[in-house]
């Protein structure tokens, strides 16, 4: 482990730190269309107590693991440090044994013999409305649900279970966050987080489709709502506007493959954020997918780049909706399969500007077991890839600082703080490597880390795993369309160079631009790039848009590019950019 790193561990504690994050309560608008029925106001203190205890009971009787949980802890301190938000905030109620206390200490309080005999000498507290409002309100959502100190407890204690446990007692009362409830509403009502309708999530395919044909030549589809298809794919909704390289990468793997495949606007979104909201509502959003791939009789479900939405799918699926009709895999899965079996046409060094890190998705290592498919990926389709010190990658990878819910505005200076540990092993990497490209296969880690990344002052792009094998796959057809584009700009450059040309400098002479640029440079002691700035076509001399052209769709004729990018423009409905493409100078 690096210096830099290693320094993080060395916690100065601040108590009270973490008092100042509070997200945003929920508005009834939101709260009502929740799955678990959670009062769509604060109740009154008088009721509070009562019915926080009644479902703490239901959930610990329901739940054997929580009920353990609650019973082992030896208060070892092993899971202290393992934090993110207790490493940036130094908030004693930030560690994970901290945070559970919260919850433990009213359990033994209202739930065991000795808290009840011995009150606060055996750590037991009673529930109050202060405490809910003032204390787990604030700190269980402060934990991401990332499952960190769970790797470094001796009994394997989940925190993440309990973080959810205190989060239902917490809806049962009518305190939830509204970003949490305002994404599931929008689930319910769009069939995505981003609340995208579905006309538009329809545009946007072919948006993508279009960008594709444009650099690659290639008709690839982008389906939605096929009546029958093989396969169904859930991607991030956020890859449909925000990500879009990754989405382009996914669209290209299933067109090389020749898969039958499509997406649904009713099930348009990977992620579940009933994960962090309750198990209703993790059942409720599972169900929407399980509905859709039925009816099309999709034998194959795959989840995209979402780390909590594999977890949500992994774990809960099957238990919760199943038996399920088909197989649901990962999209890192699925590709790595492909290029082992020798699938896919890659090209590794259209890669060669980037040299890659990789940062697990909380999610997909830990409580998904995918820690080895996009190593394989990247370096697959990359030439240049270094892994971060080995104490914070895979299953020890810290948190991006905004999963579990909590990717919202007004905790912003937590989400930096808890953010902290990942830019600095990320910073280790870019210094001692020159790492310039943060691998992260997950719509949350795209959105926090960009943030984390210039707040901490270093210089790398975030990116997807997919974009990388969307820039490296060469689909059929694809060189031709290159090399014919090629030729075309080369000629395009050529006859620019042909145009006599006059020097912005001295107004000398020249019979082309070639030896207008080569007088700069040997008389002026300008380079080429600025002797292009610097000279002006000699008046009356043909520039490329002054040349005939013939319209490459209908064969009209035109005396000028120009002209004829304005018919094209009229008759064909094609903007001026396409037309470029579209005609050709005439003979
Ligand atoms: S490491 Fe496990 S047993 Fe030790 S304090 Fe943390 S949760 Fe409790
Ligand atoms: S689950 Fe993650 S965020 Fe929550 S207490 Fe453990 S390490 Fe911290």
């Amino acid at each position: 482990m690096g210096e830099q790193l290693e320094k993080i561990f060395d916690v100065e504690l601040k108590p009270g730190a973490g008092e100042n994050y509070v997200c945003n309560l929920t508005k009834p608008e939101f709260a009502e269309k929740m799955a678990n029925k959670m009062p769509t106001e604060p109740l009154p203190d008088d009721q509070m107590v009562e019915v926080a205890l009644k479902r703490l009971d239901q959930l610990r009787k329901e739940r054997k693991s929580l009920q353990l949980y609650l019973d082992i802890c030896v208060r070892c301190g092993a899971c202290v440090k393992q934090c993110h938000y207790f490493l940036g905030t130094g908030d004693p109620k930030n560690t994970p044994v901290g945070r559970a206390e919260l919850l433990r200490k009213v359990y033994r309080a209202h739930f065991t013999i000795s808290g009840k005999l011995f009150g606060s000498l055996v750590g037991a507290q009673k529930l109050t409305p202060e405490i809910l409002k003032n204390e787990w309100y604030k700190f269980f959502y402060q934990c991401s649900e990332c499952r960190r100190c769970s790797v470094f407890c001796p009994y394997g204690i989940d925190q993440a279970e309990i973080t959810m446990a205190g989060r239902e007692v917490l809806n049962s009362v009518g305190l939830a966050t509204k970003y949490i409830t305002q994404v599931i509403s929008q689930v319910y009502k769009h069939g995505n987080n981003l609340g995208i309708p579905e006309a538009a999530f329809k545009y946007n395919c072919q948006f993508l489709e279009e960008e594709i044909k444009e650099s690659t030549g290639v008709d690839v589809k982008i389906p939605v709502d096929k009546e029958k298809a093989e396969i169904l794919y859930l991607p991030p909704s956020a890859d449909l506007f925000t990500n879009t390289d990754t989405m382009i990468g996914v669209a290209k793997v299933f067109h090389a493959v020749g898969a039958d495949w499509t997406m649904s606007t009713y099930a348009s979104e990977a992620a579940n954020f009933g994960l962090f909201f309750s198990y209703d509502d993790i059942k409720t959003i599972n169900l929407r997918v399980v509905e859709v791939a039925k009816k099309i009789g999709a034998k194959l479900v795959i989840f995209g780049e979402c780390g909590h939405a594999w977890r949500a799918a992994r774990q809960y699926m099957e238990a919760m909706n199943g038996p399920l009709p088909f197989k649901f895999m990962n999209i890192l899965e699925y590709t790595a399969e492909l290029i082992r079996k020798g699938k896919l046409k890659l090209d590794k060094s259209r890669n060669d500007d980037v040299i890659v890190t990789m940062h697990d998705p909380c999610n997909m290592a830990r409580a998904g077991d995918l820690v080895e498919e996009g190593r394989f990926i990247i370096k697959s389709v990359c030439n240049n890839f270094v892994d971060m010190d080995r104490s914070v990658i895979k299953e020890k990878t810290f948190c991006c600082g905004g999963g579990g819910g909590l990717l919202t505005e007004e905790i912003m200076e937590l989400r930096m703080k808890g953010g902290l540990p990942r830019a600095t092993a990320v910073k280790e990497v870019v210094e001692s490597h020159n790492v310039n490209y943060l691998a992260a296969p997950c719509a949350i880690d795209k959105a926090q880390l960009p943030l984390v990344m210039e707040h901490y002052e270093i210089p790398v792009q975030v990116g997807g795993i997919h974009d990388l094998v969307g820039k490296a796959l060469i689909l059929e057809g694809q060189e031709e369309f290159e090399a014919k584009k090629k030729a075309e700009e080369e000629a395009a450059k050529a006859a620019a160079a042909a145009v006599p040309s006059v020097c912005g400098l001295c107004d000398a002479e020249f019979a082309t631009m070639d030896e207008c640029c080569e007088h700069a440079e040997k008389e002026h002691k300008i380079s080429k790039d600025q002797c292009d700035l610097a000279c002006e076509p000699k008046e009356g001399a043909a520039s490329a848009e002054a040349a005939p052209s013939v319209c490459g769709l209908c064969d009209a004729e035109f005396a000028t590019m120009d002209e004829c990018c304005e018919h094209a423009e009229k008759e064909h409905k094609i903007s001026k950019d396409q037309c470029d493409l579209a005609c050709e100078p005439k003979k």
